[in-house]
C-alpha cells in the first residue's frame, strides 16, 4: 500500500456535481486543490465548467476513466451522489479503474450499515474507504461545512489538511472536521446530527404555531422574536433562518411565502434511521422520534381537513395565562433544545460503546459549532461538559443535569399546559419535558407495567429489595 504523507499536494476527484458536490469541488479548489470533476450526465460537468471553471484548477472529466487519468496515485475521490443504490453503482464502475491504496470518501448521507458493508468489500480489494457526513447545505458546502469523517484513519490523514482548509471555523480557533473513529462512525454521527436537526426544527415549528394561534403574533413579530432569541445563548443557525423565512414575501402574490406552503413535511429518512438506531440500541430519544412522527402525521393534509368536521369546534377554557406566550415559548424552547441535543449524545454514547468507536464527544460538539445545520451557542456548553477533566466520557444525562442547573422549568410546564388547553399539538415540546421529567424522577410507574406484564404473560418482574426474577399469581 503506498505511503500517504499528510503533506501530500492537494488533489481531489469529485464525482457528482449536484447541489453539494459542485460546491464542495469549488470549495476544495478555492483552498488550493487541483480538482478533477465528473458527473453521470456530462451536461452538468459542462455547465459546471462554464460557470465556475475559472475559479480554480479544475479538470473536467467526461468519464470515470478520464477521472482516473487526471489524479495521481493514491487517488482521493469524493463521492457526492444520491445516497443508496447510486453509491454502489458508482463504486462498482470505479473499482476496475482504481489502484491499491486509492481512497474513496463517501460524503453523502449514506446509511451507516451500508457504509460498514462498503468498507468490508473495499478493504478486501485494497481500497481505503472513508464514510464522511457533511452538513451545512448548499451554502455550507461552498463556504465551510461541518464534516464528520470515520473509517480508514490513514486515508483520512491523507486528506486532513485539505478538509481542514475547507471546513467551517468552529468559532474557537479550530476547524469543523475531526477524525471520529473506525467503521461507520462518521455516517452514524451525521445521522444523529440530522436526528437532532429534526427535533430542533419541530420545536421551532411548535413555538411558531403557539405564538401565532395563542399569542396572535404576526409573521413580522415572530420573525423579530426569533431573531431576538437568536442573539443570546439560543443563537443558532435554525433560529436565524426561521427569522428570515418569516420575513419572506411571495413575489407573485405579495403574501408571506410561509403562509402559502402546504402543512405537510417530507423527509429523506435520516430522522427515521436515527429513531430506528436508537430503538435497536435501547436508547430513548422521544423528542427526535416525536419530530419524525410529526412529519409522518403531517402528510395528507387533505385527509386531515376532511376529519376536522368530526371534532367539536370549541374546547374548554384554556389554562390562565400570566406571562406572554413569547416569554414562555423562549424558555420552553431553550430547555427542549437542550433535551434534544442530550438525546443525540446519549445515542452516540450507546453506539460508541456497542461498536467500540471510542467517539470523541467533546470533539463532536466542537465540529458541530460551525458550518452545520445544528450549529448553536449551546454546543460549547456540551463541549465543555464532555471535556471535563475528571471524566471526559461523562454521559449526556450528566451534561443535561449540568445544563439545567439554575434554570426555571415553570414556564416550560406552563406553555405545554396552555397548548394542551388550546388543543394545539406540541409533540416535541411535550416529549422533551417528559424526557427531562423521566430522567429526574426518583421513581417511575413502570413497576405497574412489570406487574401487568407478569399478570397477563408471566413475564416475571424484578424487586427493589432483592435480586432475581419473580412471578406472582396476581389474580388470587
Ligand atoms: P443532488 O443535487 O440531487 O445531486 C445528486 C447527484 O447524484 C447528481 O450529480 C446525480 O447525477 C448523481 N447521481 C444520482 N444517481 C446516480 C447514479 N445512479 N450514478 C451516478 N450518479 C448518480 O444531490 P445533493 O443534494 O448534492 O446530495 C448529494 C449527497 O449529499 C446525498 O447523499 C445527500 O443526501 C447528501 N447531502 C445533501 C445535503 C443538501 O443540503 N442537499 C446536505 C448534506 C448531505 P446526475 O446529474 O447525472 O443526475
Amino acid at each position: 500500500m503506498p505511503k500517504t504523507p499528510a503533506t501530500a499536494k492537494f488533489q481531489l476527484g469529485v464525482i457528482g456535481l449536484g447541489t453539494m458536490g459542485a460546491n464542495l469541488a469549488r470549495n476544495a479548489a478555492r483552498n488550493g486543490a487541483r480538482v478533477a470533476v465528473c458527473n453521470r450526465s456530462p451536461e452538468k460537468t459542462d455547465a459546471f465548467m462554464q460557470s465556475h471553471g475559472t475559479e480554480g484548477k479544475f479538470v473536467a472529466c467526461a468519464s470515470l476513466k478520464d477521472l482516473r487519468k487526471a489524479l495521481k496515485v493514491p487517488r482521493a475521490i469524493l463521492l457526492m451522489v444520491k445516497a443508496g443504490e447510486a453509491v454502489d453503482i458508482v463504486i462498482q464502475e470505479l473499482l476496475p479503474l482504481l489502484d491499491q491504496g486509492d481512497i474513496l470518501i463517501d460524503g453523502g448521507n449514506s446509511h451507516f450499515r451500508d457504509t460498514e458493508r462498503r468498507q468490508r468489500e473495499l478493504r478486501e480489494k485494497g481500497i481505503r474507504f472513508v464514510g464522511m457526513g457533511v452538513s451545512g447545505g448548499e451554502e455550507g458546502a461552498l463556504n465551510g461545512p461541518s464534516m464528520m469523517p470515520g473509517g480508514d484513519q490513514d486515508a483520512f490523514a491523507h486528506v486532513e489538511i485539505l478538509l481542514k482548509r475547507m471546513a467551517a471555523d468552529d468559532g474557537a480557533g479550530g476547524r469543523c472536521v475531526t477524525y471520529l473513529g473506525s467503521g461507520s462512525s462518521g455516517h452514524f454521527v451525521k445521522m444523529v446530527h440530522n436526528g437532532i436537526e429534526y427535533g430542533v426544527m419541530q420545536l421551532i415549528a411548535e413555538c411558531y404555531q403557539l405564538l401565532k394561534e395563542v399569542g396572535g403574533s404576526t409573521n413580522d413579530e415572530m420573525s423579530q422574536m426569533f431573531a431576538q432569541w437568536n442573539e443570546g445563548d439560543l443563537q443558532s443557525f435554525l433560529l436565524l433562518i426561521t427569522a428570515q423565512i418569516l420575513q419572506k414575501k411571495d413575489p407573485d402574490t405579495g403574501e408571506y411565502l410561509v403562509d402559502l406552503i402546504k402543512d405537510a413535511a417530507g423527509q429523506k429518512g435520516t430522522g427515521k434511521w436515527t429513531t430506528e438506531a436508537a430503538m435497536d440500541l435501547g436508547i430513548g430519544i422521544p423528542t427526535i422520534t416525536a419530530a419524525v412522527d410529526a412529519r409522518i402525521l403531517s402528510l395528507d393534509p387533505a385527509g386531515r381537513r376532511e376529519q376536522n368536521g368530526l371534532w367539536p369546534e370549541s374546547l374548554p377554557e384554556p389554562y390562565p395565562e400570566t406571562k406572554s406566550i413569547a416569554d414562555l415559548a423562549q424558555s420552553a424552547f431553550r430547555l427542549s433544545v437542550i433535551c434534544t441535543y442530550a438525546q443525540g449524545f446519549e445515542l452516540l454514547k450507546s453506539a460508541s460503546d456497542a461498536h467500540k468507536w471510542d467517539l470523541p464527544y467533546a470533539e463532536i460538539a466542537r465540529i458541530w459549532r460551525g458550518g452545520c445545520i445544528i450549529r448553536s451557542a449551546l454546543l460549547p456548553r456540551f463541549q465543555s461538559v464532555f471535556s471535563g477533566t475528571e471524566d471526559e466520557r461523562k454521559s449526556a444525562r450528566h451534561a443535561l443535569v449540568d445544563l439545567y442547573r439554575g434554570e426555571s422549568q415553570v414556564d416550560w410546564r406552563h406553555l405545554i399546559a396552555i397548548a394542551i388547553g388550546r388543543g394545539i399539538p406540541v409533540p416535541a415540546l411535550m416529549s422533551s419535558l417528559t424526557y427531562y421529567d423521566t430522567l429526574r424522577a426518583p421513581r417511575l410507574p413502570q413497576n405497574l407495567i412489570q406487574a401487568q406484564r407478569d399478570c397477563f404473560g408471566a413475564h416475571t418482574f424484578e424487586r427493589t429489595d432483592r435480586e432475581g426474577a419473580f412471578h406472582a399469581d396476581w389474580k388470587n
